[in-house]
């Protein structure tokens, strides 16, 4: 009965995905005509074996996710070990264990700040949603119901609940529904200047200023934003823009929410992304690296002044909770790989990873003359492929440069990821936190492989 126990049958597995399984973020037309892109059955550290024994380099972390690495046994035994004590135990009423418990207090002693309570969720959308219905109650309690509206940045990613969608600026998850939430707006990313206050910039009515300007700040609740914008093409912000929206939030009386789903457990080379620019935020949303995915867990770290006004505002039941908000085990999970996080130093990995990879796309871009825009912070860059590089001219978007570059990779045995966006083709890593020099160069010399070729067949 058990497929994966007996001998497993390739073709069998490929052909009953086809019929019975709709893949997330995935062409179901192709899905249809070629059957799954792979099946693995197995990882270890940053490498993943499919059913034919191919072993692939895991360079983005499976989804930005697995900073510690597959098949860690020490996960297993912790996750196995609370499961068999208390796998689950609802967290309504006020019930409570020492998991959920342990993991709020060790959460509030590594954030910034006075972010130190948390409320539990199983991902970052239900983070995020939470977060903005949350901080409307908020508004709500305080006799401020008017402030209702969200600001994000064009090119954030935040999730594809029905909120999280909406306060996507990525148009490809925007359309994909026909009517999005309300209330949810959308200001160019990295304005600096403008946020700044210079009305003299031809962007400024589009930047989070002018449009808290252009709709009154007393109707706008949040400003959510990625600290790095990951899913959007790995944008790092130009040096002071998260003070000057920090500024901007206070001067205007609005809450910060900073996204830090990708970014949160050390990704960018500080335990938060915030921590690069030395910024608070109000509201402090995670998921992913929180637990490695090895179980799905995330969490929205409030101010504890903001926690201290909620209790005071009201006693009313907080209607808001998810049936595995504060799982037991996922919450072992966490505690487990923070200590892991901690423990190997990762977090300093991460940072001192970032000279290699930058240095690895500097040697890209000296041999290859499509590559430019090379980025990195922490252990996530990226770059950009253009025909003219000098003029920052695109390729056609027929041409899916991006994708056949992935896909010469993928013939390499490494998994990376591209972005497309208006025009730019983009290809991201975020290879685990546990990733070595040697295993980067690995990894730039795939991609150079891959980019040769493809140039060669632009040329002909
Ligand atoms: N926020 C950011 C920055 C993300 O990158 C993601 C997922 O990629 C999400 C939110 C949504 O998280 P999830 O897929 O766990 O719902």
């Amino acid at each position: 009965e058990n497929i994966i126990e007996e001998k497993v049958d390739i073709q069998k597995l490929k052909s009953l995905d086809k019929k019975y399984y709709l893949h997330p973020t995935t062409s179901i037309h192709q899905q249809q005509e070629n059957g799954p892109t792979v099946i693995f059955k197995e990882g270890q550290g940053i490498y993943l074996t499919d059913v034919y024994d191919d072993v692939y380099i895991d360079g983005l972390s499976s989804l930005w996710n697995v900073n510690i690495g597959h098949g860690r046994q020490e996960m297993v035994d912790a996750v196995s070990t609370q499961m068999g004590r208390l796998a689950y135990s609802s967290s309504f009423q006020g019930f409570s264990h020492d998991p959920v418990i342990c993991l709020s207090q060790k959460i509030a002693t590594m954030t910034p700040g006075d972010l130190n309570v948390s409320f539990f969720t199983s991902g970052g959308s239900e983070s995020n949603e939470t977060a903005f219905k949350l901080i409307r109650n908020y508004w709500k309690l305080k006799g401020e119901a008017e402030r209702t509206k969200i600001i994000g940045l064009n090119r954030g990613y935040h999730g594809i609940t029905m909120g999280a969608t909406s306060a996507t600026g990525i148009a490809q998850f925007q359309n994909m529904s026909t009517a999005n939430a309300p209330d949810f707006l959308h200001a160019k990313a990295f304005q600096l200047d403008c946020e700044l206050g210079d009305k003299s910039n031809p962007n400024y009515r589009e930047s989070i200023r002018g449009i808290i300007e252009k709709e009154g700040a007393d109707t706008i609740a949040a400003v959510i934003l990625e600290p790095v914008q990951g899913a959007g093409g790995i944008n790092i912000p130009p040096d002071g823009y998260l003070q000057a929206v920090r500024q901007l939030c206070d001067e205007y009386g609005i809450l910060m929410i900073a996204d830090e789903v990708i970014t949160g457990f050390g990704r960018t080379g500080e335990m938060f992304g915030v921590n690069n620019w030395g910024v608070v935020p109000d509201v402090l949303t995670v998921a992913k690296g929180i637990t490695s995915g090895y179980i799905q867990l995330g969490a929205v770290i409030i101010r504890e002044t903001i926690r201290d006004e909620l209790a005071e505002l009201s006693s009313d039941i907080f209607f808001h909770g998810f049936t595995y908000s504060g799982h037991p085990t996922a919450c072992a999970a966490a505690l487990k790989n923070i200590e892991i996080v901690e423990n190997e130093n990762l977090v300093v990995n991460a940072k001192n990873m970032e000279a290699e990879i930058l240095k690895g796309f500097k040697y890209l871009e000296s041999k290859h003359p499509t590559v430019s825009k090379i980025r990195a912070i922490g252990l996530m860059g990226a770059f950009e492929l253009f025909a003219d590089r000098a003029n920052e001219v695109p390729f056609e978007p027929s041409q899916m440069v991006a994708q056949k570059v992935v896909q010469e990779c993928m013939k390499r045995k490494l998994i990376v990821r591209p972005v497309i966006f208006e025009g730019s083709n983009i290809i991201t890593i975020a290879p685990p936190l546990i990733t070595n020099k040697e295993q980067i160069g690995t990894i730039i010399e795939i991609l150079s492989e891959a980019l040769t070729v493809v140039e060669k067949e632009l040329i002909r």
